[in-house]
């Protein structure tokens, strides 16, 4: 089979398996005991932490390990906007549903919205952030790249914006972690969320970088686990995946990103050559090195990934049906696509073990997809 759906979720790297398997065998000790196989868990998650710490240039107390990326997004806004009765955050229409849907939710509850648009690129303006922020507004929350089209972000300069007007910001960076260089004191934001699976680790683990002196109120009480903000005992099968999964990343570092980056340059210019009317989506410099976004006149993203999918081969549309509808992405429609030319959508998301040879073989087997879905499409002119 051929993966190529990496934005979606990853395979788990051997080594990660391999650093697990001890926690969920012989070393299942709670970390908070006295004992040494409690101690032995707790070690391994302390150097999980410092691992993650040491990628995004946190420091270590300020890793709150959570069950994945939406819950990282949910503590950090729900956490932060619960702390007061009313308010105002700011957000962008292109953000993923754990962060609109957050920021609806919070809405629905009394607390006020506003989203900021993106231009045809699928970018925020941040002088759009500027004027959009009122006397009670609480947080900004714009992601750092984005999984559709993977368009990133300027968050260093909306992050010196929200600074000039005492607004926390997070940013929602699961699909730029191992893909870009990330440093959150850089960025200068308050709050970021992470996701073990979409960089090789296991899935239901994530990370909220929390900065000294922010508190978010938890959203789940019980024990005081990651200091106080998310209680339960540890996943430390889980978090102690993550660490080595950005340990790894960490070792291929430049190179295996340059190398992911060629071989998507490699799929887009071969694409483009062969099948006619079709858009690069997303931005054409500012964007994450393992995606790309392509949409595909005349034609439905569905059918391109059932015909896909016969071949061997897993890729993504942006109007996927998985939420059992068939609207096209809010992505797509944000930037300014009409419907019709949204639902053409199709992703391709590589990860770093992808091949050229994979590449090669996709490259021969969607021009034909495309031809005959399209000598079947009414919507063909002429
Ligand atoms: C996958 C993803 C999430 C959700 O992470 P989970 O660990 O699956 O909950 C959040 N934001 C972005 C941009 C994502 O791609």
């Amino acid at each position: 089979m051929i993966y190529l759906d990496n934005a979606a979720t990853t395979r788990v790297a051997p080594e990660v398996f391999e650093a697990m398997t001890p926690f969920l065998r012989d070393e299942y000790g709670n970390p908070s005991s006295v004992y040494a196989l409690a101690g032995r868990a707790a070690a391994a998650m302390q150097e999980a932490r410092r691992a993650v710490a040491d990628f995004i240039g946190a420091e270590i107390d300020e890793i709150i390990f959570t069950g994945g990326g939406s819950e990282a997004d949910n503590l950090a806004i729900k956490g932060i906007m619960s702390k007061h009765e009313g308010g105002h955050m700011i957000t962008s229409a292109i953000e993923h549903h754990a962060v609109l849907h957050t920021c609806e939710a919070l809405e629905s509850r009394g607390y006020d919205l506003s989203a900021v648009g993106v231009d045809e690129n699928g970018m925020v303006d941040p002088e759009e952030i500027r004027a959009a922020i009122r006397e009670d507004t609480r947080i900004i929350s714009i992601m750092h790249s984005n999984n559709e089209v993977g368009t990133l972000q300027p968050i260093a300069e909306i992050s010196a914006i929200a600074r000039e007007h005492d607004v926390l910001i997070h940013t929602d960076a699961v699909q730029s972690l191992g893909k870009v260089p990330l440093n959150v004191k850089e960025l200068g934001v308050d709050l970021a969320a992470f996701s073990a699976h979409k960089l090789h680790g296991p899935k239901g683990v994530g990370v909220l970088y929390v900065r000294k002196g922010v508190r978010p109120q938890p959203l789940i009480h019980g024990g005081g686990q990651e200091r106080r903000m998310r209680a339960g005992t540890e996943n430390t099968a889980g978090i102690v995946g993550f660490g080595e999964a950005v340990k790894l990343a960490a070792q291929q570092g430049s190179e295996g990103i340059e190398r992911m980056r060629s071989l998507r340059d490699r799929f887009i210019d071969g694409l483009m050559e062969a099948v006619p009317d079709v858009i690069l989506s997303g931005h054409p410099e500012k964007r994450l090195p393992n995606l790309a976004s392509f949409l595909f006149k005349y034609i439905e993203g569905e059918g391109i990934l059932l015909s896909l999918d016969m071949h061997q081969i897993a890729a993504s549309s942006g109007s996927a049906c998985t939420s059992g509808s068939l609207d096209p992405s809010h992505v797509l429609l944000a930037m300014g696509y009409p419907h019709e030319v949204a639902h053409g959508s199709l992703r391709v998301s590589l990860s770093r073990y992808t091949t050229e040879e994979e590449i090669d073989t996709v490259l021969e087997k969607l021009p034909p997809i495309i031809g005959r879905l399209r000598e079947m499409s009414p919507l063909v002119p002429g």
